[in-house]
C-alpha cells in the first residue's frame, strides 16, 4: 500500500528542507504546494496569476484551486508508492479533501510529523532563506549556505529571496498559520497520527528524529 507522510508546521520551520532529504532517503516523491504554486507563477499560468494575489499578501490560496492542484499532482504515476506532503493540507477543508482523494487511491495519511519552533526562530530562518530558481532547492545564508554564494549546489541555478519572505508578510503568514492550520494538530492527534518533532534542532538532528518516527 502507498505511504503518505504529511509534514505539518509553521512557515520557515524546515518542512521543505526535511521533505527533500526524506524523499532521497525513502524514495517517496516530495510534493510541495508552495513549489507547485511558484512553478505556476514562473510559467504565468492562470492558476499562477490567481495564486500570486494571495501569496503576495501572505494569505492562503482558496481551498478549491489548491485541492484540485494537489489532486492532479498525486494522481501522477510517480506518486504511486505515496508521497511526502509539504505545505498541504493547511486547512481542515483541505485535510478532509486529502482523506477522500487518498481513499480513491486506496491509501491514507500514515504519519504526521508536527515540526515546531518559536516565532523568533522562524523569522530568523525565513529572513536568511535563499531559494533556487530552477527547482526550489533551499539554502540559508548562515545555517545551510551554498558552496558558491548565490548559486544552487545541485543545479547551478541562481538563488533568490522569495517576495513573501519579507518581514511584514512573514508575520502575516505566521498568523494565518496559527488561525487556519493549527486546528490540524488536534485533528491528526485525535487520529493517533501526530508525532511531535523539535524543529529548533540543527537540520541533521531533525532528520534523524523524523527517520526514527518513520521506521516505527
Ligand atoms: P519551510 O518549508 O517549513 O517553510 P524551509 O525548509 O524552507 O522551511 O526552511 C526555512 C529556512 O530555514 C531555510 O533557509 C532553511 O535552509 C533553514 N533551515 C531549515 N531547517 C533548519 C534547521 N533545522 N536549522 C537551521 N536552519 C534551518
Ligand atoms: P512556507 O512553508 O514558508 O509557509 P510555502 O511555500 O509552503 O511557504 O507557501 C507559500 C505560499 O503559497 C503560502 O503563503 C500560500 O499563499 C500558498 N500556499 C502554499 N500551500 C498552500 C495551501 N495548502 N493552501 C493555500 N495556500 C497555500
Amino acid at each position: 500500500m502507498a505511504t503518505y507522510i504529511v509534514l505539518l508546521g509553521p512557515p520557515g520551520v524546515g518542512k521543505g528542507t526535511q521533505a527533500n532529504i526524506l524523499s532521497k532517503k525513502t524514495g517517496l516523491v516530495h510534493v510541495s504546494s508552495g513549489d507547485l504554486f511558484r512553478e505556476n507563477l514562473k510559467n504565468e499560468t492562470d492558476l499562477g496569476k490567481l495564486a500570486r494575489s494571495f501569496m503576495d499578501k501572505g494569505e492562503l490560496v482558496p481551498d478549491d484551486v489548491t485541492i484540485a492542484m494537489i489532486k492532479d499532482r498525486l494522481s501522477r504515476p510517480d506518486c504511486k508508492a505515496g508521497a511526502i506532503l509539504d505545505g498541504f493540507p493547511r486547512t481542515p477543508v483541505q485535510a478532509e479533501a486529502l482523506q477522500k482523494m487518498l481513499a480513491n487511491f486506496k491509501g491514507d495519511v500514515n504519519l504526521v510529523p508536527f515540526i515546531s519552533a518559536a516565532p523568533s526562530i522562524l523569522i530568523e530562518r525565513v529572513s536568511g532563506r535563499w531559494t533556487c530558481r530552477a527547482k526550489g532547492h533551499i539554502y540559508h545564508q548562515k545555517f545551510n549556505p551554498p558552496v558558491v554564494a548565490g548559486r544552487c549546489d545541485v543545479d547551478g541555478s541562481e538563488l533568490y529571496q522569495r517576495d513573501d519572505d519579507k518581514a511584514e508578510t512573514v508575520a502575516r503568514r505566521i498568523n494565518v498559520y496559527l488561525e487556519q492550520t493549527m486546528p490540524l494538530v488536534a485533528h491528526y492527534r485525535s487520529q493517533n497520527k501526530l508525532v511531535e518533532v523539535d524543529g529548533t534542532q540543527p537540520i541533521e538532528q531533525v532528520t534523524n528524529a523524523l527517520l526514527a518516527e518513520i521506521k516505527k
